[in-house]
């Protein structure tokens, strides 16, 4: 029998749980597009979002998903024949890099597997080995979220200063945004990308570019820029049509207005710490299960973990099992393995955005019924090592 009536969670990473509030915010009937609350209401929200950024620069907004973003990063900043440099830990990097050379970027592409973070050693010796500065740009995920690998941002700028290496830094933050922590302008980030549907809790449908003085004069010469990626129109517009050059998201805005006043009542530093702890009680639990059996963690150094989605990895072949038990069962959908090694071995747990410790707990212990039912080895006291973390932690 099914025991999934109650309420669905989708704990993958991304979209994330809605928000009652988001939703209630966006139920309501078509706004005005010409004047009033909604236009009014656009300004602030672009000096919301860079502060969840931690930027003082400027922010482009879209109607787009993550992969608008990625292009819209490319596409002002870069020209065809232009030379990047992209550091992969995942899918994702990956990807950006391969939509770059899409659109005529010729693109060097460093991969550093898919269970720990970039080497910034590595990084510095190919920038150092860059004499004629022939890079363009230096492109990073913060957060994979195929892998869950979290890569060091501030580290990453720290070895193109110590070269004096002159290419724009361009990071994904899509998976992670409020969720890692993240500080655009003091980690010297001159381009970072987002999406409305993983911290920031908002249906897919929202693309944000944050971009800085230093990344705005490569957009004078970019020869990759179309019309409607352009930053400029909409990070200045003449008139409120051109924050979307046409229609604006209206809905989306709605929503996204209370989840960003839902992120400041929290607190940004808030927001960050509770995604901490209830990743570590998610690293806990599989840890306990992962004793003795062939089931672990895709990234073996917690510092290297993301806070917002956990990859896992178990022995034999049943993550497809579990994740059919998970949702028809109990009504918990878990993540699929995103462009791993073949062979039915990884699921993911989305741990991003609207999350308390109870939805944590109530996952955790689906996962432990999920894995007796299908029959994948593990060792007991997953559910209780989170426990202890949330009882320590809170
Ligand atoms: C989700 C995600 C994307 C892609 O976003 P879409 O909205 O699916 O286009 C890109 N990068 C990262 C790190 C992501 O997590």
């Amino acid at each position: 029998m099914s025991l999934a009536r109650g309420r669905p969670y989708l704990a993958i990473p991304g979209p994330s749980v809605m928000p009652d509030r988001v939703l209630r915010a966006m139920h309501r009937a078509a706004p005005n597009i010409y004047r009033g609350e909604l236009t009014e209401m656009v300004p602030g929200i672009v000096e919301d979002l860079k502060k969840v950024a931690r930027t003082q620069h400027h922010a482009a907004l879209y109607i787009a998903n993550g992969h608008g973003a990625w292009e819209a990063a490319v596409s002002n900043t870069l020209s065809r024949g232009d030379k990047v440099l992209v550091l992969a830990t995942g899918h994702f990097a990956r990807n950006w890099g391969w939509m770059a050379s899409v659109m005529g970027v010729e693109v060097e592409l460093i991969d550093f597997g898919e269970r720990a973070a970039i080497d910034l050693g590595r990084v510095e010796e190919a920038l150092r080995a860059d004499i004629r500065h022939e890079f363009k740009a230096v492109m990073a995920v913060q957060v994979d979220t195929s892998t869950s690998v979290k890569n060091d941002i501030a580290g990453i700028r720290a070895a193109m200063d110590r070269v004096g290496h002159p290419a724009l830094f361009l990071v994904d933050c899509i998976a992670c945004l409020a969720c890692d922590r993240f500080e655009m302008d003091a980690w010297g980030v001159d381009v970072m990308v987002a999406a409305s549907q993983k911290g920031l809790m908002t249906p897919p449908g929202m693309a944000f570019v944050f971009f800085n003085d230093k990344a705005d004069r490569a957009r004078e010469t970019a020869d990759c820029v179309t019309h409607y990626w352009d930053w400029r129109r909409r990070t200045w517009p003449d008139g409120f049509y051109q924050y979307f050059d046409g229609t604006a998201p209206t809905h989306h805005l709605y929503g996204l207005r209370e989840a960003l006043d839902m992120i400041a009542e929290e607190t940004l530093e808030n927001v960050w710490r509770r995604h901490e702890v209830l990743s570590e009680a998610v690293w806990g639990a599989f840890e306990a299960w992962g004793r003795g059996v062939e089931m672990t963690l895709n990234v073996p150094d917690r510092a290297e973990r993301s806070h917002a989605v956990t990859t896992v990895r178990v022995g034999n072949a049943k993550a497809e099992a579990l994740r059919e038990w998970c949702e028809s069962k109990a009504g918990l959908t878990l993540g699929i393995g995103l462009g791993m090694e073949p062979g039915d071995h990884f699921f993911r747990v989305g741990h991003m955005g609207h999350l308390s410790a109870e939805m944590i707990m109530g996952a955790l212990g689906t996962i432990e019924a999920g894995m007796k039912a299908v029959g994948i080895d593990h060792a007991s006291g997953g559910a209780e090592a989170a426990a202890e973390v949330i009882a320590r932690e809170a």
